[in-house]
Protein backbone atom coordinates (compact mmCIF):
# COMPACT_ATOMS: atom_id res chain seq x y z
CA UNK A 1 0.00 0.00 0.00
CA UNK A 2 1.16 3.02 -0.82
CA UNK A 3 0.75 6.78 1.45
CA UNK A 4 2.25 10.24 1.35
CA UNK A 5 3.04 10.15 5.63
CA UNK A 6 2.20 7.52 8.05
CA UNK A 7 1.55 8.54 11.57
CA UNK A 8 2.89 6.04 14.55
CA UNK A 9 0.76 6.57 17.35
CA UNK A 10 -2.64 7.66 17.95
CA UNK A 11 -2.18 10.23 20.77
CA UNK A 12 -2.38 13.38 21.05
CA UNK A 13 0.44 14.71 19.05
CA UNK A 14 -0.26 11.64 16.29
CA UNK A 15 -3.91 12.58 16.24
CA UNK A 16 -3.45 16.29 15.54
CA UNK A 17 -0.77 15.81 12.79
CA UNK A 18 -3.55 13.47 11.06
CA UNK A 19 -6.28 15.94 11.13
CA UNK A 20 -4.37 18.88 9.83
CA UNK A 21 -2.53 16.83 7.01
CA UNK A 22 -6.01 15.26 6.16
CA UNK A 23 -7.49 18.87 6.08
CA UNK A 24 -4.84 19.83 3.63
CA UNK A 25 -5.71 17.13 1.25
CA UNK A 26 -2.30 15.03 2.45
CA UNK A 27 -2.39 11.53 2.22
CA UNK A 28 -1.66 9.93 5.25
CA UNK A 29 -2.15 6.65 7.43
CA UNK A 30 -2.13 6.55 11.21
CA UNK A 31 -1.01 3.49 12.87
CA UNK A 32 -1.83 2.94 16.32
CA UNK A 33 -1.75 -0.60 18.85
CA UNK A 34 -4.46 -0.09 21.10
CA UNK A 35 -7.99 0.63 20.41
CA UNK A 36 -10.36 4.04 20.25
CA UNK A 37 -12.03 3.22 23.15
CA UNK A 38 -8.58 2.29 25.54
CA UNK A 39 -7.37 5.96 23.77
CA UNK A 40 -10.69 7.77 24.50
CA UNK A 41 -10.00 6.78 28.37
CA UNK A 42 -6.58 8.20 28.54
CA UNK A 43 -6.72 10.72 31.28
CA UNK A 44 -3.74 13.29 31.66
CA UNK A 45 -3.11 16.88 30.78
CA UNK A 46 -6.05 19.24 31.34
CA UNK A 47 -5.48 22.61 29.48
CA UNK A 48 -4.30 23.93 26.53
CA UNK A 49 -2.33 26.82 27.01
CA UNK A 50 -2.50 30.02 24.43
CA UNK A 51 -0.29 29.41 21.85
CA UNK A 52 -1.63 25.80 20.97
CA UNK A 53 -5.07 27.34 21.05
CA UNK A 54 -3.82 30.19 18.48
CA UNK A 55 -2.66 27.31 16.32
CA UNK A 56 -5.94 25.27 16.05
CA UNK A 57 -7.83 28.78 15.47
CA UNK A 58 -5.32 29.27 12.54
CA UNK A 59 -6.47 25.53 11.57
CA UNK A 60 -10.58 26.78 11.90
CA UNK A 61 -10.46 24.06 14.47
CA UNK A 62 -10.60 25.64 18.17
CA UNK A 63 -14.49 25.98 18.20
CA UNK A 64 -14.71 22.14 17.25
CA UNK A 65 -11.82 20.80 19.26
CA UNK A 66 -11.30 23.06 22.43
CA UNK A 67 -14.18 24.36 25.61
CA UNK A 68 -14.17 27.51 27.01
CA UNK A 69 -11.42 29.83 28.13
CA UNK A 70 -9.69 28.59 31.73
CA UNK A 71 -9.05 30.63 34.66
CA UNK A 72 -6.19 32.97 34.03
CA UNK A 73 -5.53 32.45 37.62
CA UNK A 74 -3.27 30.26 40.07
CA UNK A 75 -3.41 30.30 43.69
CA UNK A 76 0.39 29.64 44.85
CA UNK A 77 -0.66 29.08 48.27
CA UNK A 78 2.29 28.98 51.01
CA UNK A 79 1.43 27.12 54.20
CA UNK A 80 -2.28 27.61 54.08
CA UNK A 81 -2.47 31.32 53.02
CA UNK A 82 -3.48 32.26 49.45
CA UNK A 83 -2.10 34.26 47.25
CA UNK A 84 -3.64 34.56 43.70
CA UNK A 85 -1.35 35.34 40.67
CA UNK A 86 -3.09 36.43 37.83
CA UNK A 87 -1.88 35.22 34.13
CA UNK A 88 -1.68 38.31 32.05
CA UNK A 89 -1.39 38.71 28.37
CA UNK A 90 -2.72 40.66 25.89
CA UNK A 91 -1.12 38.85 22.75
CA UNK A 92 -4.41 36.97 21.40
CA UNK A 93 -6.66 33.80 23.32
CA UNK A 94 -5.95 32.81 26.62
CA UNK A 95 -5.72 28.95 27.38
CA UNK A 96 -8.85 26.67 26.86
CA UNK A 97 -9.77 24.25 29.26
CA UNK A 98 -9.78 21.04 28.15
CA UNK A 99 -8.71 17.55 29.43
CA UNK A 100 -6.10 15.96 27.20
CA UNK A 101 -8.42 13.12 27.10
CA UNK A 102 -11.47 14.96 25.55
CA UNK A 103 -8.96 17.17 23.15
CA UNK A 104 -8.50 13.03 22.20
CA UNK A 105 -11.80 12.28 21.80
CA UNK A 106 -12.41 15.21 19.40
CA UNK A 107 -9.80 15.13 16.85
CA UNK A 108 -10.96 11.22 17.09
CA UNK A 109 -13.90 12.48 16.03
CA UNK A 110 -13.12 15.08 13.83
CA UNK A 111 -10.83 12.46 11.89
CA UNK A 112 -11.73 9.31 11.39
CA UNK A 113 -15.88 10.43 11.94
CA UNK A 114 -16.20 13.53 10.31
CA UNK A 115 -12.92 13.64 7.56
CA UNK A 116 -12.84 10.21 6.60
CA UNK A 117 -9.14 9.57 8.19
CA UNK A 118 -7.27 6.30 7.69
CA UNK A 119 -6.67 5.11 11.01
CA UNK A 120 -5.26 1.62 11.94
CA UNK A 121 -5.76 0.23 15.22
CA UNK A 122 -4.66 -2.29 17.10
CA UNK A 123 -1.50 -2.68 15.02
CA UNK A 124 1.28 -4.83 16.70
CA UNK A 125 4.95 -5.80 15.70
CA UNK A 126 4.98 -2.06 14.13
CA UNK A 127 8.92 -1.61 12.07
CA UNK A 128 10.12 1.03 10.64
CA UNK A 129 12.46 0.75 7.33
CA UNK A 130 14.35 4.04 7.06
CA UNK A 131 17.28 3.99 4.80
CA UNK A 132 19.16 5.67 2.11
CA UNK A 133 17.87 5.15 -1.42
CA UNK A 134 15.27 3.26 -0.60
CA UNK A 135 11.46 4.10 0.10
CA UNK A 136 10.77 4.43 3.74
CA UNK A 137 8.39 1.64 4.73
CA UNK A 138 6.08 1.03 8.12
CA UNK A 139 5.29 -2.75 8.84
CA UNK A 140 2.73 -3.85 11.05
CA UNK A 141 0.85 -6.72 11.95
CA UNK A 142 -3.24 -6.73 12.87
CA UNK A 143 -6.04 -9.32 13.27
CA UNK A 144 -5.86 -9.18 9.39
CA UNK A 145 -2.17 -10.13 9.13
CA UNK A 146 0.73 -8.74 7.78
CA UNK A 147 0.74 -4.89 5.99
CA UNK A 148 3.50 -2.74 4.34
CA UNK A 149 3.03 0.81 4.03
CA UNK A 150 5.19 2.34 1.23
CA UNK A 151 5.17 6.44 2.01
CA UNK A 152 7.33 9.18 1.47
CA UNK A 153 7.95 10.32 5.41
CA UNK A 154 7.15 8.36 8.92
CA UNK A 155 6.50 10.42 11.81
CA UNK A 156 6.97 8.69 15.14
CA UNK A 157 4.13 10.10 17.75
CA UNK A 158 4.41 7.14 19.97
CA UNK A 159 5.10 8.51 23.15
CA UNK A 160 8.61 7.48 25.07
CA UNK A 161 8.13 3.77 25.15
CA UNK A 162 7.29 3.93 21.36
CA UNK A 163 9.44 2.21 17.91
CA UNK A 164 10.29 5.24 16.09
CA UNK A 165 12.86 6.73 18.08
CA UNK A 166 14.41 2.90 19.07
CA UNK A 167 14.49 2.39 15.17
CA UNK A 168 17.35 4.72 14.80
CA UNK A 169 20.55 3.72 14.76
CA UNK A 170 22.65 3.96 18.19
CA UNK A 171 24.98 7.30 18.29
CA UNK A 172 22.65 9.42 15.90
CA UNK A 173 20.82 10.35 19.07
CA UNK A 174 21.96 12.48 22.26
CA UNK A 175 20.11 11.86 25.18
CA UNK A 176 20.14 14.78 27.50
CA UNK A 177 18.62 14.35 30.70
CA UNK A 178 17.86 15.20 34.56
CA UNK A 179 16.38 13.34 37.11
CA UNK A 180 14.48 15.24 40.25
CA UNK A 181 15.01 12.64 42.95
CA UNK A 182 11.49 12.26 43.67
CA UNK A 183 7.86 11.53 42.23
CA UNK A 184 4.62 12.75 42.18
CA UNK A 185 1.51 10.91 42.91
CA UNK A 186 -1.37 11.88 40.49
CA UNK A 187 -4.76 10.79 42.10
CA UNK A 188 -7.91 11.66 39.88
CA UNK A 189 -11.07 12.44 42.07
CA UNK A 190 -14.26 13.19 42.41
CA UNK A 191 -14.23 16.87 43.16
CA UNK A 192 -14.42 19.86 41.16
CA UNK A 193 -11.89 22.56 41.47
CA UNK A 194 -14.44 25.69 41.90
CA UNK A 195 -11.73 28.34 42.31
CA UNK A 196 -7.98 28.75 41.07
CA UNK A 197 -5.71 26.34 40.00
CA UNK A 198 -3.74 25.62 43.25
CA UNK A 199 -0.15 24.78 43.51
CA UNK A 200 0.59 24.89 47.09
CA UNK A 201 3.88 24.69 48.90
CA UNK A 202 4.14 23.67 52.92
CA UNK A 203 6.92 23.26 55.47
CA UNK A 204 5.01 19.22 55.17
CA UNK A 205 5.76 19.35 51.03
CA UNK A 206 3.92 19.96 47.90
CA UNK A 207 0.69 19.92 46.76
CA UNK A 208 -1.21 20.75 44.14
CA UNK A 209 -4.87 20.53 42.49
CA UNK A 210 -5.72 20.88 38.89
CA UNK A 211 -8.73 21.25 36.90
CA UNK A 212 -10.10 18.21 35.46
CA UNK A 213 -13.91 18.61 33.76
CA UNK A 214 -16.78 19.60 35.21
CA UNK A 215 -16.76 16.66 37.97
CA UNK A 216 -13.16 16.05 38.83
CA UNK A 217 -9.86 17.58 39.72
CA UNK A 218 -5.87 15.87 39.66
CA UNK A 219 -4.44 15.98 43.13
CA UNK A 220 -0.66 16.11 42.61
CA UNK A 221 1.62 15.36 46.10
CA UNK A 222 5.27 15.28 46.19
CA UNK A 223 6.42 11.63 47.20
CA UNK A 224 9.23 9.40 47.47
CA UNK A 225 10.71 7.75 44.22
CA UNK A 226 10.27 4.59 45.62
CA UNK A 227 6.77 4.77 46.81
CA UNK A 228 3.80 2.49 45.75
CA UNK A 229 0.22 2.70 45.53
CA UNK A 230 0.21 0.41 48.84
CA UNK A 231 1.82 2.99 50.71
CA UNK A 232 -0.75 5.56 49.87
CA UNK A 233 -4.14 4.03 50.83
CA UNK A 234 -6.88 6.69 50.76
CA UNK A 235 -6.78 7.82 54.43
CA UNK A 236 -3.03 9.02 54.22
CA UNK A 237 -3.67 10.74 50.79
CA UNK A 238 -6.46 12.71 52.09
CA UNK A 239 -5.18 13.58 55.81
CA UNK A 240 -1.87 15.31 53.28
CA UNK A 241 -3.57 16.94 51.51
CA UNK A 242 -5.74 18.90 54.31
CA UNK A 243 -2.34 19.11 55.69
CA UNK A 244 0.09 20.41 53.27
CA UNK A 245 -3.23 22.58 51.77
CA UNK A 246 -3.60 24.08 55.24
CA UNK A 247 -7.61 23.23 55.13
CA UNK A 248 -8.86 20.72 57.66
CA UNK A 249 -12.36 21.44 56.35
CA UNK A 250 -11.41 18.97 53.02
CA UNK A 251 -13.38 15.70 52.88
CA UNK A 252 -12.45 12.27 51.95
CA UNK A 253 -13.93 11.48 48.11
CA UNK A 254 -13.97 9.08 45.70
CA UNK A 255 -10.53 8.61 43.94
CA UNK A 256 -10.41 7.09 40.57
CA UNK A 257 -6.91 6.65 39.98
CA UNK A 258 -3.70 6.98 41.21
CA UNK A 259 -0.71 6.98 39.38
CA UNK A 260 3.63 7.46 40.27
CA UNK A 261 5.00 9.34 37.88
CA UNK A 262 9.23 10.22 38.96
CA UNK A 263 9.87 13.23 37.80
CA UNK A 264 12.53 13.82 35.43
CA UNK A 265 13.25 15.73 32.06
CA UNK A 266 14.59 14.63 27.99
CA UNK A 267 15.59 15.43 25.48
CA UNK A 268 16.88 13.44 22.57
CA UNK A 269 18.62 15.28 19.87
CA UNK A 270 18.49 16.23 16.42
CA UNK A 271 14.25 15.00 16.38
CA UNK A 272 14.83 13.57 12.87
CA UNK A 273 16.94 11.23 11.14
CA UNK A 274 16.83 10.37 7.46
CA UNK A 275 12.89 10.22 6.49
CA UNK A 276 11.60 9.62 9.74
CA UNK A 277 10.51 12.95 12.43
CA UNK A 278 10.22 12.42 16.12
CA UNK A 279 7.63 14.59 18.08
CA UNK A 280 5.95 14.80 21.31
CA UNK A 281 7.04 12.41 24.30
CA UNK A 282 9.02 10.42 21.67
CA UNK A 283 11.48 13.05 21.55
CA UNK A 284 10.96 15.27 24.97
CA UNK A 285 9.98 14.81 28.12
CA UNK A 286 8.85 17.79 31.25
CA UNK A 287 7.84 17.10 34.90
CA UNK A 288 4.02 17.97 34.91
CA UNK A 289 5.03 20.88 37.22
CA UNK A 290 4.89 22.93 33.95
CA UNK A 291 1.47 21.46 32.99
CA UNK A 292 3.75 21.53 29.15
CA UNK A 293 4.25 17.90 28.01
CA UNK A 294 0.94 18.38 26.09
CA UNK A 295 1.31 21.39 24.53
CA UNK A 296 4.70 20.96 23.37
CA UNK A 297 3.79 17.73 21.72
CA UNK A 298 1.16 20.62 20.14
CA UNK A 299 4.19 22.88 19.40
CA UNK A 300 6.03 19.95 17.15
CA UNK A 301 3.29 19.70 15.58
CA UNK A 302 2.41 23.14 14.64
CA UNK A 303 6.11 23.51 13.03
CA UNK A 304 6.07 19.80 11.90
CA UNK A 305 3.05 20.25 9.59
CA UNK A 306 3.93 23.21 7.85
CA UNK A 307 7.09 22.03 7.01
CA UNK A 308 5.85 18.60 5.84
CA UNK A 309 3.07 20.76 3.58
CA UNK A 310 5.89 22.82 1.93
CA UNK A 311 8.32 19.86 1.57
CA UNK A 312 4.92 17.79 -0.26
CA UNK A 313 3.02 20.70 -1.86
CA UNK A 314 5.75 23.01 -2.92
CA UNK A 315 8.37 20.23 -3.48
CA UNK A 316 10.81 22.68 -0.81
CA UNK A 317 12.64 20.30 2.01
CA UNK A 318 14.73 23.33 3.59
CA UNK A 319 11.94 23.26 6.59
CA UNK A 320 11.60 19.46 7.32
CA UNK A 321 15.46 19.49 6.89
CA UNK A 322 16.02 22.14 9.63
CA UNK A 323 12.70 20.57 11.75
CA UNK A 324 14.79 19.74 14.98
CA UNK A 325 16.96 23.20 14.66
CA UNK A 326 13.76 24.88 14.94
CA UNK A 327 11.91 23.46 17.67
CA UNK A 328 14.93 22.50 19.73
CA UNK A 329 15.51 25.94 21.04
CA UNK A 330 11.87 26.58 22.33
CA UNK A 331 12.18 23.32 23.84
CA UNK A 332 15.23 23.98 25.60
CA UNK A 333 13.36 26.97 26.58
CA UNK A 334 10.42 25.27 27.98
CA UNK A 335 12.60 22.51 29.87
CA UNK A 336 14.09 25.15 31.72
CA UNK A 337 10.88 26.72 32.70
CA UNK A 338 9.64 23.18 33.72
CA UNK A 339 13.29 22.94 35.49
CA UNK A 340 12.25 26.56 37.33
CA UNK A 341 8.67 25.44 38.29
CA UNK A 342 10.05 22.00 39.73
CA UNK A 343 12.74 23.04 41.61
CA UNK A 344 10.79 26.13 42.93
CA UNK A 345 8.01 24.24 44.62
CA UNK A 346 9.96 21.73 46.41
CA UNK A 347 12.61 23.56 47.57
CA UNK A 348 10.27 25.93 48.68
CA UNK A 349 8.18 23.72 50.66
CA UNK A 350 9.83 20.82 52.97
CA UNK A 351 12.81 22.19 54.47
CA UNK A 352 14.52 18.10 55.51
CA UNK A 353 14.42 18.16 51.76
CA UNK A 354 16.71 19.93 50.37
CA UNK A 355 17.71 22.31 53.81
CA UNK A 356 16.59 25.63 54.60
CA UNK A 357 18.69 27.69 52.32
CA UNK A 358 17.20 26.33 49.50
CA UNK A 359 13.79 26.47 51.34
CA UNK A 360 14.23 30.88 51.43
CA UNK A 361 15.64 31.22 48.20
CA UNK A 362 13.06 29.50 46.61
CA UNK A 363 10.12 31.35 48.69
CA UNK A 364 12.09 34.56 47.43
CA UNK A 365 11.41 33.66 43.75
CA UNK A 366 7.91 33.32 44.28
CA UNK A 367 7.67 35.97 46.35
CA UNK A 368 8.99 38.03 42.85
CA UNK A 369 6.21 36.96 41.52
CA UNK A 370 4.24 38.98 43.45
CA UNK A 371 6.42 41.48 43.83
CA UNK A 372 8.38 42.57 40.41
CA UNK A 373 5.97 43.25 37.58
CA UNK A 374 8.87 41.95 35.12
CA UNK A 375 8.89 38.66 37.10
CA UNK A 376 5.13 38.48 36.51
CA UNK A 377 4.88 39.43 33.00
CA UNK A 378 7.79 36.38 31.90
CA UNK A 379 5.81 34.38 33.90
CA UNK A 380 2.43 34.73 32.42
CA UNK A 381 4.27 34.21 28.96
CA UNK A 382 5.48 30.82 30.68
CA UNK A 383 1.97 30.21 31.22
CA UNK A 384 0.31 31.04 27.92
CA UNK A 385 3.21 28.99 26.08
CA UNK A 386 3.82 32.43 24.36
CA UNK A 387 7.55 32.98 25.25
P1 LIG B 1 0.97 10.02 23.79
O1 LIG B 1 -0.21 10.88 24.08
O2 LIG B 1 1.53 9.17 24.86
O3 LIG B 1 0.58 9.10 22.55
C1 LIG B 1 1.42 8.06 22.08
C2 LIG B 1 0.58 7.05 21.30
O4 LIG B 1 1.42 6.09 20.67
C3 LIG B 1 -0.37 6.26 22.21
O5 LIG B 1 -1.68 6.27 21.68
C4 LIG B 1 0.23 4.85 22.23
O6 LIG B 1 -0.74 3.84 22.41
C5 LIG B 1 0.87 4.79 20.84
N1 LIG B 1 1.97 3.83 20.72
C6 LIG B 1 2.97 3.60 21.61
N2 LIG B 1 3.79 2.66 21.15
C7 LIG B 1 3.31 2.27 19.94
C8 LIG B 1 3.73 1.33 18.96
N3 LIG B 1 4.81 0.56 19.17
N4 LIG B 1 3.02 1.21 17.83
C9 LIG B 1 1.92 1.97 17.61
N5 LIG B 1 1.47 2.89 18.51
C10 LIG B 1 2.16 3.03 19.65
N6 LIG B 1 0.97 17.55 29.82
C11 LIG B 1 0.48 18.81 29.90
O7 LIG B 1 0.67 19.61 28.95
N7 LIG B 1 -0.21 19.25 31.01
C12 LIG B 1 -0.47 18.42 32.04
O8 LIG B 1 -1.11 18.82 33.02
C13 LIG B 1 0.00 17.06 31.98
N8 LIG B 1 -0.29 16.20 32.97
C14 LIG B 1 0.12 14.90 32.86
C15 LIG B 1 -0.23 14.01 33.86
C16 LIG B 1 0.16 12.68 33.78
C17 LIG B 1 -0.25 11.74 34.89
C18 LIG B 1 0.94 12.22 32.67
C19 LIG B 1 1.37 10.77 32.56
C20 LIG B 1 1.28 13.11 31.65
C21 LIG B 1 0.88 14.46 31.73
N9 LIG B 1 1.19 15.38 30.74
C22 LIG B 1 0.74 16.67 30.82
C23 LIG B 1 2.03 15.00 29.60
C24 LIG B 1 1.22 14.65 28.35
O9 LIG B 1 0.20 13.74 28.67
C25 LIG B 1 2.15 14.07 27.29
O10 LIG B 1 3.26 14.91 27.12
C26 LIG B 1 1.41 13.89 25.94
O11 LIG B 1 0.50 12.81 26.03
C27 LIG B 1 2.38 13.61 24.79
O12 LIG B 1 1.65 13.35 23.64
P2 LIG B 1 2.20 12.33 22.55
O13 LIG B 1 1.23 12.38 21.42
O14 LIG B 1 3.63 12.60 22.28
O15 LIG B 1 2.19 10.90 23.25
Amino acid sequence: ENTTVVIIGAGVSGLTLATFLQKSGMPCILVERRDRAYIEMRQRAGVVDARAVRMFEQWGLADKLLFGPVAQTIDYRLNGCSRVFEVTGEDGSPGRFCTQQMLVTNLMREFIDVMKGDIRFGATDVTILNEDGICPQVNYTDVDGSHVLHCNYIIGCDGDLGVSRASIPHGVLTKYSHEFGYAWLAALVETPLTGHAIMAVSDHGFVAQLPRGPQRSRFYLQCSLGDRPQDWPDERLWDEIRLRLGDLAIENVKVHDKLFVPLRSVIHAPMQYRNLFLSGDAAHLVPPASAKGMNLALYDIDVLSQALLCAIRDNDTSALENYSDTVLPHLWNYQDFSVWMTDTMHDAGDPTQHGTFKQMTARARLDNLFNSPTAASMHSQYQRGTN
